[in-house]
């Protein structure tokens, strides 16, 4: 018999259009032997909504027009009324897992999993502490320092106290870092929010950018490094696969670079040292293991190119899942191809 998997899409962040390919992706490429695929759309809006629709629609921003009229979805279970897809002549369809294919904040960040856990609902992925660790690049390295996990120098301020009194920030930083600097919103992704700042008046600017985002600014130590990025899977056991690197077209991995550029290239297998490849896979599984991972994760280093030292820069727990990002083309080079990974992912689902 077969299993009822709902994949949800789309999502309030940045990101949306970015979880519409993933989720296209993902609903052409299941096993429709195994799944019955029953596709939830979140609007911009933080509206759900089931549809009936093909992947093609998903992908075009078409989805919304095949809601399927009447239905409910349920989340909030009672004994009259089980979690589930409520139709319109009241019968419910039991969901057995979801495999929630949002990026970014109310889809990454352990909220959307809070929903899951409180309706009993098997998902995909990390649980909410391990999101919303990830997903906050504060906390994140708090977690990373505490681990002993190398990691570039960084410093966080909150906009109260940016607002507060800006030079002071500004010279707080600069006692810390050296220019160039990233500014970065603590809770975001694709790149959005972030700039690279040369002096102070960047700084300031990049600062203000990044708190359009959030109310919470990272901001790191900049370096000129390789950009390696390794792919986990597992709960108990965790493997790690072989390391992919980016190279991007612009001076940095901004959001154009990677999505409307075109023009970024991945290399798979990166061509590393063995011994370097191994400290990198290791410290992916123990990273992802320090903030409680479960399921899947990219895991993302730099390697800086005067000194060869391996930094973490960040744990992604819902990366990109189009057949040509990276983390589904790590599993492939490593033995895995994508019908296959995604049979995996839904496996250690149902038993975590
Ligand atoms: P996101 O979660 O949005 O992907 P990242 O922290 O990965 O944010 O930063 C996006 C990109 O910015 C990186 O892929 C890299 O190209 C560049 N970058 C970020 N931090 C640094 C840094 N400290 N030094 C050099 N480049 C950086
Ligand atoms: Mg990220
Ligand atoms: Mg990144």
């Amino acid at each position: 018999n077969k299993m009822n998997v709902a994949v949800l899409f789309g999502g309030k962040s940045g990101e949306h259009e970015v979880s519409l390919e993933s989720a296209a992706s993902i609903c052409r490429a299941m096993d429709k032997d195994k799944y019955n695929i029953y596709m939830i759309g979140i609007t911009k809006n933080g509206e759900w909504a089931y549809c009936k629709c093909t992947p093609d629609d998903m992908e075009s921003g078409k989805w919304l027009q095949f809601e399927v009229e009447g239905s409910n979805i349920n989340l909030i279970p009672s004994q009259s009324r089980p979690a589930g897809i409520e139709l319109e002549s009241g019968e419910i369809i039991k969901i057995d897992a979801c495999f929630p294919v949002i990026h970014g904040p109310f889809g990454e960040d352990g909220t959307l999993q809070g929903i899951f856990e409180m309706a009993s609902i098997p998902y995909v992925g990390c649980k909410v502490l391990s999101s919303s660790l990830a997903m906050d690049k504060a906390m994140f390295k708090k977690v990373m320092d505490f681990e002993g996990i190398p990691q570039v120098d960084y410093v966080s301020v909150r906009a109260y106290e940016f607002e507060k009194k800006e030079e002071d920030v500004i010279k707080m930083v600069e006692d810390m870092l050296d220019y160039p600097v990233f500014t970065k919103p603590a809770n975001m992704g694709s790149s959005v929010g972030i700039s690279k700042a040369s002096d102070a008046y960047e700084l300031a600017s990049g600062i203000r950018e990044a708190l359009k985002h959030d109310s919470k600014v990272v901001i790191e130590q900049g370096i000129n490094a390789r950009e390696i990025e390794v792919a986990v899977l597992g709960s108990e056991t965790v493997r790690a696969s072989v390391p992919g690197e980016v190279l991007s077209c612009k001076d940095f991995y901004d959001y154009e670079a990677k999505y409307l550029a075109n023009s970024s290239k991945t290399l798979i297998p990166a061509q590393l040292d063995e011994d370097v490849k191994c400290e990198i896979q290791d410290m992916a599984i123990k990273a992802f293991k320090a903030i409680d991972g479960e399921g899947i994760s990219r895991i993302d280093f730099f390697i800086e190119k005067d000194t060869n030292r391996v930094y973490i820069n960040e744990i992604n727990t819902m990366p990109g899942f189009t057949k040509i990002s990276m983390y589904p083309k790590l599993w492939d080079a490593s033995g895995m191809p994508y019908t296959k990974l995604i049979d995996e992912l839904i496996r250690l689902a149902i038993k975590k």
